[in-house]
């Protein structure tokens, strides 16, 4: 691991769909315009940072300023409408899907169940174009005070069937909804994984945590949530909730259909 590497973690993006979506469709605001992304990314390279590869990541090989953008979920979505943006900058990425939901949709989600998944096929296609394809569980459920059946499903029956199709053995798992305790969090080491993700909550290195991006930024929310001091400024906020609306009133959000 370099010097700075040491010092600094990579700053980590949680994208999910790639698409324009109303938001009667994207009740959670789960989906980023192609054109959207395009700006993010192309911003953040124009910045000077350094976008990883998940081997790159775990090798600890990176400069101060890196960034790993992750999508979690596999959207069909991501393949036709991300994967374009992704290659016309050669930007890599790491997208987190479910081993038991391949050709399915998102029925999790009662608001929005709708939503096409990839089939097996969509998801060697993402590893074909050069994503890092790697395990958000089984069916997207919640691990926190999940049994050891369970447990083994949502992990090592999902890496298993990933690895079948991808041809090699998923290194990071995601949480769905970012959601874990120390049981789970245990099981993700002891099936082999080397790290996984979380959202707002860290925990070392099974609890990675990552800076969701939805179709509610702007280009300021975006700057704003790459910016390093957000992570412990979003914690401030969160003890004095008064100051959450002026912080939104002052950057405002995006317009949505
Ligand atoms: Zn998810």
């Amino acid at each position: 691991m370099t010097r700075a590497a040491a010092a600094v973690r990579p700053l980590v993006l949680m994208y999910h769909g790639v698409g324009t979506r109303t938001a009667r469709r994207d009740p959670f605001c789960l989906f980023v315009p192609p054109d959207t992304l395009h700006r993010q990314l192309r911003g953040l390279l124009d910045r000077g940072w350094t976008p990883l590869t998940l081997g790159r990541y775990l090798r600890g090989d990176f400069p101060a300023r890196s960034v790993l953008v992750t999508f979690d979920d596999g959207y069909r979505a991501l393949l036709d409408e991300g994967v374009p943006v992704l290659r016309g900058l050669g930007f890599p990425a790491t997208a987190f899907v479910l081993g038991g939901m391949f050709g399915a949709t998102s029925t999790w989600m009662a608001d929005m169940p709708d939503e096409p998944l990839l089939d097996a096929d969509g998801v060697r296609a993402l590893a074909d174009a050069g994503l890092d394809v790697e395990c958000h569980g089984w069916d997207h459920t919640d691990l926190v005070n999940a049994d050891a059946a369970t447990l083994t499903r949502q992990l090592g029956r999902a890496a298993a069937v990933l690895a079948d199709i991808t041809g090699r053995r998923a290194r990071a798992f995601a949480y769905p909804y970012g959601a874990h305790d120390a049981d789970a969090r245990r099981a993700v080491a002891e099936a082999g994984f080397s790290l996984a993700f979380s959202v707002h909550d860290g925990a070392g290195r099974y609890a990675v945590p990552r800076v969701d991006i939805n179709a509610t930024e702007t280009d300021a929310t975006f700057r704003l949530k790459t910016w390093r001091g957000y992570p412990t400024a979003r914690r401030m906020s969160g003890a004095v909730p008064s100051l959450r609306p002026a912080l939104h009133a002052l950057i405002g959000h995006a317009h949505r259909p």
